[in-house]
């Protein structure tokens, strides 16, 4: 749905010759080989990240910004050279845009203490949407209740998809600040995030994109998209876990305070009187995941290698087959229709519960994730607890999904022999 052409995907290699470059995909689950579709949790990490961080611990470990020695020279440049490899990838201007995280949780949680706690207040509204993971709804609540300001949310059609009415219609003078995903990870909805934040914009607030799921899967483009704030995950795009950013657009982070106090984030301390670094690193308090950035960088070389462009039309036609095959299933009910879907299908199936469905699987040697997938109001919408959910991934081929249909087929049989 992305980009379809057979044109771009010439050359480009198969998901069975991609498979090779991950050691973990080659193993057996109970006997079967494994079928690793619970991409959305976490991907998993190709030989030449798994080598970067090996070398930079085998090589050049040494604590960042601090030292005058060689190692720790080496390691500041990597840590450097890895924020810049990111801000090119997600299209930002400058590198000092991108700040290093744990993740999108900590990401949003950055942007919800630092900006939130020094402009919201009292009569103040923060925009979200149905559709959002928790990450992007809790640390939103945190400070609406110690800021005053009102949490509203703009809802979800029966689809899986935000209307830009309703979304639009929620947005006013006193909001401050619209936070929303640029693909949902229940349902795997796209959302039209430039026009989200065009309309945002309009109303004179500031934007957040949660970008967990996107990056992985799209060509992501931060100036493109205008966005204020950005976040994601290193280990949802190959790169390892405790690693991940949220961009800042230049101008804004200038004015934010800090969230988290300690070493690497100040200028000069003093007990009357202590004065911050500039941004980046005002927000980067104590040591970095250093070999994580290397990680990222790695996994960064490894995508542009492959072109996101090609890298999204290849998934594309696995994620169509996947729900032309899942669709001929007997009583499996796709959750959500969504206008355009990146990675994940999620299904309930008539009589089984998906915890009981998610263990049958994986005794077919069939990972995929099941519960309520840290989306708890999606549920609610759907009127379900929990859903079974398939993730792909740019190693995810047509036989895994064969093993999954396969998979499904037997269990149908176990409830209803
Ligand atoms: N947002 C979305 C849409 C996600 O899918 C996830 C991870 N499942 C997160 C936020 C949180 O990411 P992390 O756990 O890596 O911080």
């Amino acid at each position: 749905m992305v980009v379809e052409s057979a044109e771009v995907l010439r050359d480009f290699p198969d998901a069975a010759t991609l498979r090779r470059d991950f050691p973990a995909l080659t193993q057996s689950v109970h006997g079967h080989p494994l079928a690793y579709l619970d991409n959305a949790a976490t991907t998993q990490k190709p030989e030449a990240v798994i080598r970067a961080e090996g070398e930079y611990y085998r090589r050049d470990n040494a604590n960042v910004h601090r030292g005058v020695h060689t190692l720790s020279e080496r390691a500041t440049a990597e840590f450097e050279a890895a924020r810049a490899a990111v801000a090119r990838f997600i299209g930002a201007a400058e590198a000092d845009e991108i700040v290093f995280t744990r993740g999108t949780t900590e990401a949003i949680n950055l942007a919800a203490n630092a900006w939130g706690g020094a402009n919201l207040g009292a009569g103040d509204e923060i925009l979200i949407t149905e559709l959002e993971h928790h990450s992007n709804i809790v640390p939103w609540q945190l400070i609406a209740a110690r800021s005053g300001a009102k949490l509203v949310v703009a809802p979800i059609d029966e689809d899986g998809n935000v209307p830009l009415e309703d979304f639009s219609e929620r947005l006013n003078s006193r909001t401050r600040i619209a936070a929303f995903g640029h693909v949902s990870n229940a349902l795997g909805s796209v959302n039209p995030v430039a026009e989200m934040t065009r309309l945002a914009h309009a109303a004179g607030a500031l934007v957040l994109v949660d970008g967990a799921q996107a990056v992985g899967h799209l060509p992501v483009d931060v100036g493109g998209i205008d966005c204020d704030f950005y976040a994601f995950s290193g280990h949802k795009m190959y790169a390892t876990m405790g690693i991940g950013g949220l961009y800042i657009r230049a101008g804004i982070a200038a004015d934010m305070p800090p969230w988290q106090g300690g070493g690497e984030m100040i200028r000069s301390v003093s007990f009357e009187n202590t004065l911050y670094a500039e941004p980046p690193h005002r927000f980067e308090a104590g040591t970095p995941n250093v070999a994580g950035a290397v990680g990222l960088k790695a996994a960064i070389a490894y995508l542009d290698n492959l072109g996101m462009a090609r890298l999204a039309a290849g998934e594309d036609e696995t994620l169509e087959y996947a729900l032309e095959q899942l669709r001929s299933v007997q009583g499996l009910n796709l959750v959500g229709r969504p206008a355009e879907r990146v990675g994940a299908i999620s299904f309930t199936i008539d009589g089984i519960h998906p915890h009981d469905l998610g263990t049958l699987l994986d005794h077919a040697g069939v990972a995929i994730r099941t519960g309520h997938h840290c989306a708890q109001p999606v549920m609610e919408h759907y009127h379900i607890p929990a859903t079974a959910r398939a993730s792909l991934g740019l190693y995810s081929t047509t036989g895994e999904i064969d093993q999954l249909v396969a998979a499904l087929n037997e269990a149908r049989k176990v409830f209803s022999p």
